[in-house]
């Protein structure tokens, strides 16, 4: 402690780790610093979906666009290491009226640039996916949608950091944000002070609690609980990532009560993930049985093999939400050289890669690839704030 450096990165999730390489290639000298372990935080507790599927149209998509290329390009060299696999989405429809809904999405999607293939009938759905419920109507296929495996991710950018000049202090709170005549000037933890000119806060679903150690600032990022099950690892069965129609509406919906939309996956390792829940009730991290046993039941519904599986554990973690579905980036003009990355709820993973590169432009003074104003911090009014 006491050193002095460009950016001091508050968080090691995927987001603070990306922002770290994406950063230190820049030729700034960074400082992450984590008050547990690495990814200690939601980026353990997740799924690693890098999805274009379920975003609404707009600025989110076209971020989750841009992701997607930069884990596909920028970082091509990496996709073995962190288990990147572009095997697709397929979204399906129970019944008839939500097939109909769903063909009006795909539409409104090929015209913003995502490739969808619409699956005719059970026949169709069951080319794809032999082991899905032969009474679902029919689907569509998303060949953009890929998967990570976010704890490995998120590792290997820290090491690919490091690598650059990047220091990684771990096990240290952060207990204040510091400024002098109202801008930023470093953190202070039990250890010391380190200085430094920008402070990015990548708290994840604590953002809004860390950026308050720099006094009277509200970003509302708040906690949104979900659980996944495990499986017993099998032989592959499932190919894609596959989930329900409904899966869209939950994402999009800001409901406090508990929602349940299928999401069933395989993994390299043969076990199954069943997601997920969502629901707002604070850092609960109790069990609840009716979350799982609803995820359980609602995957079943798609494929009937899986009645017969053993879980072998649940887990759950929390999506950092915000209530009107876009992620928080930028500065903060409340305290100049305080910047948020946050609110991108259950699309942290998929997105983290792209917002690093776009805040390592901003932060160079480049002009940036895409146009940050839409998630800019001061977009909330003080009342919704409070
Ligand atoms: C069930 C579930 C499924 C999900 N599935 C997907 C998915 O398929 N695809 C996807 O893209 N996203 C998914 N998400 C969302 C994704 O997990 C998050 O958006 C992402 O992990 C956020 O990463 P982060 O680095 O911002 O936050 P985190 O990983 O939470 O990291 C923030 C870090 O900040 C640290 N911290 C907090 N306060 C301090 C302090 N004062 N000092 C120092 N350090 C501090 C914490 O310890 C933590 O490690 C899912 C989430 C859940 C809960």
């Amino acid at each position: 402690m006491g050193e002095s450096v460009d950016v001091v990165v508050i968080g090691a999730g995927i987001t603070g780790a990306a922002a770290a390489y994406f950063v230190a290639s820049a030729g700034l000298s960074v400082t992450v610093i984590e008050r547990g372990s690495i990814a200690s935080g939601t980026s353990s507790h997740c799924e690693g979906n890098i999805l274009v599927s379920d975003k609404e149209l707009g600025p989110e998509l076209e971020l989750a666009l841009y992701s997607q290329d930069v884990w596909r390009k920028d970082l091509a060299e990496h996709a073995a290491t962190w288990e990147y696999e572009a095997k697709g989405g397929i979204m399906v429809a129970p019944d008839e009226a939500s097939l109909t809904s769903l063909r009006a999405l795909a539409d409104h999607q090929r015209s913003m640039g995502i490739r969808v293939e619409d699956l005719d009938g059970p026949a169709a759905l069951r080319e794809r996916e032999p082991y899905l419920n032969p009474a679902l109507a029919g689907g569509a296929a998303y060949p953009q949608d890929a998967q990570v495996q976010p704890l490995l991710a998120t590792h290997h950018l820290l090491k690919l950091a490091r690598e650059r000049g990047a220091t990684i202090i771990t096990h240290t709170p952060v207990t204040r944000i510091d400024s002098s005549g109202g801008r930023v000037t470093g953190v202070r933890t039990p250890d010391g002070v380190v200085s430094a000119g920008i402070v990015l806060n990548c708290a994840g679903p604590w953002v809004r609690d860390v950026a308050r150690l720099a006094g009277e600032i509200d970003v509302p990022v708040m906690p949104r609980r979900g659980f996944v099950l495990v499986s017993q690892p099998i032989p592959v069965t499932i190919r894609h990532k596959v989930y329900s129609a409904s899966y869209v509406g939950d994402v999009a919906s800001g409901d406090a009560d508990l929602q349940v939309s299928p999401v069933v996956e395989g993994t390299p390792s043969g076990t199954i993930l069943l997601g997920s829940s969502r629901e707002r009730v604070g850092f609960d991290t109790s069990f609840s049985l009716d979350a799982v046993s609803r995820i359980a039941r609602a995957g079943v519904a798609l494929f009937p093999a899986l009645a017969d599986l053993h879980l072998l554990r649940t887990y759950s973690g929390f999506r950092p939400f915000c209530p009107d579905h876009l992620p928080v980036i930028g500065p903060d003009s409340r305290m100049p050289g305080l910047w948020h990355v946050g609110g991108q709820e259950g699309a942290g993973i998929g997105l983290s890669v792209g917002i690093a590169k776009l805040l390592a432009q901003a932060l160079t003074g480049q002009e940036t690839d895409l146009d940050l104003a839409p998630f800019h911090p001061d977009r909330f009014p003080e009342e919704a704030a409070a």
